[in-house]
């Protein structure tokens, strides 16, 4: 597997702004905001993407989705809600061959998204 920008944040070779961290997620500012709270959280267990999710078990995406739910609260969205974003290849606009969620809140979001 290619060594990506999200390989090098875990790492800690290029800085992010954190805003969450335990033994299986990370959780980082987007670098080029689309909302006024715009975070990426990723599996520390490497996934490619979407695709991919059977090389995590059962326990380890149960516990990727409860980061993702316990990130957006903590950020204080909950009351107002937020949207999670999973991209997935070419169509799906993916340009960071691993596995992230993006929460989107403190905006109103549109349906259908672009
Ligand atoms: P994708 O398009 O793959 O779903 O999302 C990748 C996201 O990673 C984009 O929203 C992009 O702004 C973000 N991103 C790309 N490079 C960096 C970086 O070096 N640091 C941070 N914090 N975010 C990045």
């Amino acid at each position: 597997m290619e060594e990506t920008i999200f390989d090098k944040i875990i790492k800690g070779d290029i800085p992010a702004d954190v805003v969450y961290e335990d033994d299986n997620v990370l959780a980082f500012k987007d670098i080029n905001p689309q909302a006024p709270v715009h975070v990426l959280v990723i599996p520390k267990k490497k996934v490619t993407s979407f695709n991919d999710l059977k090389n995590l078990s059962p326990e380890e995406t149960g516990l990727f989705l409860n980061g993702v739910s316990t990130v957006a609260v903590s950020l204080g969205l909950a009351a107002d809600g937020y949207r999670i974003v999973l991209n997935c290849g070419s169509n799906g606009q993916q340009t960071v061959e691993y596995l992230h969620a993006h929460i989107l809140g403190e905006r109103q979001m549109k349906w259908p998204p672009g």
